[in-house]
């Protein structure tokens, strides 16, 4: 069984990521969606909370997907998960700069380590978590991008 681990911050998770991780089962047996504290980032979404929502967004792929979060180096965990596969979607020429970055240092720390870069499908390319967050904390209707889990997190919060 072919294992991939797809980190990210999923602040929250959104339709991009998960046609990403459906993509991604036409080439690995098993997808590790893996949720990280990233140093120059601050996520306003608990990890418990995200690890929660992508578990239930996911929930239809079954046994295909699994949800943990991290707070150890990428290829710490990724070995602690037998697998030498890492997952990345691109959307842009500025992820494909921050994602060549991130992926040449986690190679200098761990070359054994090969890392896989999916491009979005044209009908996500344009959703992010940022701009999911934005909209969500002006009450702007967020579900065109993110599953119902998401979209009733988001309104809970809201309630005084
Ligand atoms: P990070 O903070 O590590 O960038 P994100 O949750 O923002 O975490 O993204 C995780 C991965 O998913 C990244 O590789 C990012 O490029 C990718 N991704 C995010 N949104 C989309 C999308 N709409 N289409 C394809 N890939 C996406």
């Amino acid at each position: 069984m072919t294992t991939v681990v797809y980190p990210g911050s999923f602040n929250p998770i959104t339709f991009g990521h998960a046609n990403i991780v459906e993509r991604s089962l036409k080439l690995f047996d098993h997808v590790v969606v893996a949720i990280g504290t990233s140093a120059d980032k601050d996520p306003d979404i608990a990890l418990r909370d995200r690890i929660e929502l992508c578990r239930a967004a996911l929930a239809d792929f079954g046994d295909s997907v699994s949800v943990e979060g991290f707070n150890t180096l990428l290829v710490e965990f990724v070995r602690t998960q037998n697998t030498k596969f890492v997952l990345r979607g691109l959307r842009t020429v500025t992820d494909y700069d921050y994602e060549f970055q991130m992926l040449e240092m986690n190679q200098a720390l761990d070359p054994s380590i090969e890392y896989v870069l999916l491009p979005t499908s044209n009908e996500w390319s344009h959703v992010s978590s940022t701009r999911v967050r934005e909209i969500a904390s002006f009450g702007g209707d967020i579900s065109a991008f993110v599953a119902p889990c998401v979209v009733d997190f988001y309104k809970a919060q809201r309630r005084p």
